[in-house]
């Protein structure tokens, strides 16, 4: 559960330009973005230029996610917003909340086309109908990003490339729709994941980020998650390679081996959803570990990768939560010291088996909780951005600030702005930065130097 806004920037036109102007609105996880980044490139190898969300716009693809309830109602905004912004374009809304229930989305604006996850390959020939361009392409990219997995998906006008690996879960963990929304866990060939790495390099990205709903459970024949990406690593060029977040049990000794074999090129950093820090909600979750193994995990996690981020996922307020198991969780959460904790508030899914469980945690108890999360995860993430000071970190830059320093990701993934040495453009540019302070503007990020 991973997220990251989208935004094309990178790949915008003026708007003076006379071709179809064309928006693109994601919500969710990283598959998401992998998949909107296959949109984005039929779009442009149609000739269509991308605009901001709040611009007019002649197309727009809103792709949206069903993970809480909180996510459903953002996607019905997203979609309320854009409608403002293009009263009269053509509007394409898909994704897993769309799947899930499109009544909300047709009422919210009855002019939008509906497409649930299943139907991409209907969503292409409309989109490509749209632009009045060549019909076959664009199904094509976005039929290989549905149920029949062939290509895979790169966000390519981003500085690193989201490389689509596998889709759909097999797990049932019991608060959850993905399984539901996007079926059975199913993964590309391994020659195809090269292929798209190459293909990324070639287009001068210089940092891959594997994505999946639920990735570890990687299979192409004999080829699991480590050997894929023992693959990449041998056959392609690729700088820095980082996986997008991977269950527990298959953070494997296999897969740690291969990280610390890498030479720096994998980066130090897991992203290990953990959800609960009570053994008991944990069962109740259909979750496949304790909080024993989490934690040996993450030792074994530090002892082949020193000073690796770990970043977890954490649901608060799930059914049968009470002040006892809060307490266990709040207390594991700080034992472990992570680089950072996404926090959500459980919210009943439509259909799960946790929507029928009796013991739920009320709204207020559920805020207070989620606001403790959140001062937890701060506090870890902060000490976790001062134990970087003094070091160097190779950053990728990806992006700049409006004082005109730029910022990217150190290879732990925290976030590091310096002003460039000179003037030349840094986006794109892997420097060796020295850490010198917390960043005034933002507690976890930090101030730099580069040096190199
Ligand atoms: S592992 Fe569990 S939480 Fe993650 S997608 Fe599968 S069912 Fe959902």
């Amino acid at each position: 559960m991973d997220r990251e806004a989208y935004d094309p920037a990178e790949m915008k036109g003026s708007a003076t330009e006379s071709r179809p102007r064309a928006a693109i609105a994601n919500l969710g996880c990283k598959v998401n973005l992998a998949e909107m980044g296959a949109v984005e490139r039929m779009l442009l190898g149609r000739g269509a230029q991308l605009v901001d969300l709040d611009e007019p716009a002649d197309l727009v693809i809103v792709n949206t996610c069903a993970v809480t309830a909180v996510a459903d109602r953002k996607s019905r905004q997203m979609l309320r917003r854009v409608r403002r912004a293009s009263p009269n374009a053509a509007v394409f809304v898909t994704g897993c909340s769309v799947a899930v229930n499109s009544g909300p989305f047709a009422r919210a604006d009855p002019s939008a086309r509906l497409y649930g996850t299943g139907s991409k390959a209907a969503l292409a020939d409309d989109v490509a109908a749209h632009l009045d361009s060549h019909t076959d392409s664009a199904a094509q990219v976005l039929q290989d990003g549905g149920s029949a997995l062939g290509r895979s998906d790169c966000a390519f006008g981003r500085t690193r490339a989201f490389v689509k690996v596998q889709d759909g879960c097999s797990f049932r963990c019991t608060y959850c729709l993905i399984p539901t929304v996007r079926g059975e866990e199913r993964s590309m060939p391994a020659d195809g994941v090269l292929d798209e790495i190459r293909l990324a390099l070639a287009e001068g990205h210089r940092e891959v980020v594997l994505t999946g709903i639920n990735v570890g459970s990687y299979s192409d024949g004999d080829v699991t998650l480590p050997r894929l990406v023992r693959r990449i690593l041998e056959e392609t060029s690729v700088e820095r390679v980082r996986l997008s977040s991977v269950e527990p049990q298959h953070v494997t000794s296999e897969l740690l081996d291969v990280w610390a074999d890498s030479g720096d090129r994998c980066l130090p950093h897991f992203h290990v959803p953990l959800q609960s820090g009570d053994d008991t909600i944990l069962r109740r979750m259909g979750r496949r570990y304790d909080t024993a193994y989490y934690a040996a995990l993450i030792e074994r996690v530090r002892r082949t990768s020193p000073g690796a981020a770990v970043h977890a996922d954490l649901i608060v307020g799930f059914p049968g939560e009470d002040e006892a198991a809060w307490s266990r969780t709040a207390e594991f959460l700080s034992s472990l010291d992570l680089a950072g904790v996404h926090v959500f508030r459980y919210s009943p899914r439509p259909g799960t088996p946790a929507a029928r469980m009796i013991g739920r945690v009320d709204a207020t108890t559920q805020k207070r909780r989620a606001a403790e999360a959140l001062t937890l995860a701060a506090d870890a993430a902060a000490k976790f951005a001062c134990r970087q000071l003094g070091r160097d970190m190779r950053v990728l830059f990806e992006g700049r600030l409006p004082d005109g320093r730029w910022l990217g990701h150190a290879e732990s993934h925290v976030l590091v702005a310096a002003p460039a040495p000179d003037e030349r453009p840094l986006h794109n540019a892997i420097c060796v930065v020295r850490a010198e302070s917390i960043d005034p503007d933002a507690a976890d990020r930090i101030a730099g130097r580069v040096v190199v």
